[in-house]
């Protein structure tokens, strides 16, 4: 592992682990989620913001920074760093998963892949070597190796060859990384829901050596049951003293589910993407706050939440900001569901440091159950 990085684990409960992991631009607490800043922001929210709901490191989209404002742009101006006004931990994606997704503009080889930008049609091509180098530019913390995200459901033949390419471009971009003194470089396993294909893929990523290790092809429509099939095994596959991200991961009870299955690293636009359309995730699960029943309600979102939005805000406000399409909607919206987040990851490394993380994931899983406070 790059000396610069450290990753300590704490404690353990069942398959479930938490600890810190160092980096030269802070600690990141694990099991840890990271809101995403796809286009160089957390939308609807400031750096500051996001670090006040607990963040302690953003994930940032090669696919979308290579496009615009450009790499070599971002670079220019100093880095993503200080081009996004966050001074804590960055992990960048590949753009493997966002380019694999534009199925009508790419073209696909053993180099790479050729692919036509959703801005401008222009034609760019994303090699291991290219994304290692946007990756060295924007000078993330954490740079993920460039991959297939293999498509589901598919053939375990079509699972094999996709997760093998993904082996051989693991080894580019291992080789094409370097040893830089100040980033960390993840592989990702794949191999489908095929087990044997995930301990293929495991081993082979092992040989390759990463400072750490993401589980990818979850997430993909496959759907939660199928998700923690693979996650009873695909962890164990990886190495013990290694961070493990879940890529692309999830709804709260997702993470739950994951923790207990030995996963430490998430991400996911959830939180954000929600909070624009007017859903809110609380201990009382899930929130529309565009339904009628709030346009009287003089009463919290959450009574229990220290956010701005449940602080210093009713109902009835949010929900007539929500209809009125103002933007501070989407503001209030988004921080409180990080903040969720952000609290339920805390909730979740405290449990776990105390041995009881399946009585607080039992009694967490109740209280969404039981849904809603009434309607006045
Ligand atoms: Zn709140």
């Amino acid at each position: 592992m790059n000396p610069a990085f450290r990753f300590t684990l704490e404690a353990r409960d069942g398959r479930a682990r938490s600890g810190r992991l160092a980096t030269t631009r802070g600690e990141i607490r694990t099991p840890a989620f990271m809101p995403v800043g796809t286009a160089a922001t957390v939308k609807a929210m400031l750096p500051e913001s996001v670090a006040a709901t607990g963040a302690d490191i953003l994930l940032g989209n090669t696919y979308h920074l290579m496009l615009r404002p450009g790499a070599e742009q971002i670079a220019a101006l100093g880095g993503l760093h200080r081009f996004m006004n966050w001074g804590g931990p960055i992990l960048t994606d590949s753009g493997g998963y966002q380019v694999m997704s534009l199925t009508d503009l790419r073209k696909m080889t053993e180099d790479g892949v050729r692919f036509r930008s959703h801005i401008d049609g222009s034609e760019h091509w994303l090699t291991p070597e290219r994304s290692m180098e946007i990756q060295r530019l924007l000078g993330s913390d954490i740079v993920m190796a460039f991959d297939e995200c293999t498509p589901f459901p598919c053939t375990r033949e079509q699972a094999a060859a996709s997760m093998r390419l993904s082996m051989r471009w693991a080894e580019r971009s291992k080789a094409a990384f370097g040893a830089p003194e100040r980033q960390a470089l993840f592989g990702i396993q794949q191999g489908s829901t095929h087990p044997a294909l995930r301990q293929e893929s495991a081993d082979r990523l092992r040989e390759i050596g990463f400072d750490g290790y993401a589980i990818g092809g979850l997430a993909v429509g496959e759907g939660q049951a199928v998700m923690f099939e693979v996650l009873d095994f695909a962890p164990d596959m990886l190495p013990e003293d290694r961070p493990r991200y879940l890529m692309g991961v999830g709804k709260p009870a997702d993470l739950l589910g994951a923790v207990a299955r030995g996963v430490d690293m998430f991400d996911c636009v959830l939180p954000t993407r929600s909070g624009r359309t007017g859903q809110a995730f609380t201990r009382r699960g899930v929130v529309n706050i565009k339904n009628a029943r709030h346009a009287a309600d003089p009463r919290p979102l959450d009574a229990d939440c220290t956010c701005p939005a449940c602080a210093g805000y009713s109902r009835a406000y949010l929900h007539h900001v929500f209809k009125a399409g103002e933007i501070v909607s989407s503001m209030l919206l988004s921080w409180h569901n990080l903040h969720y987040y952000q609290e339920l990851m805390a909730g979740i490394r405290r449990a776990i440091g105390a041995g009881g993380l399946a009585g607080f994931a039992e009694a967490t899983q109740a209280r969404w159950a039981a849904g809603d406070i009434a309607p006045l």
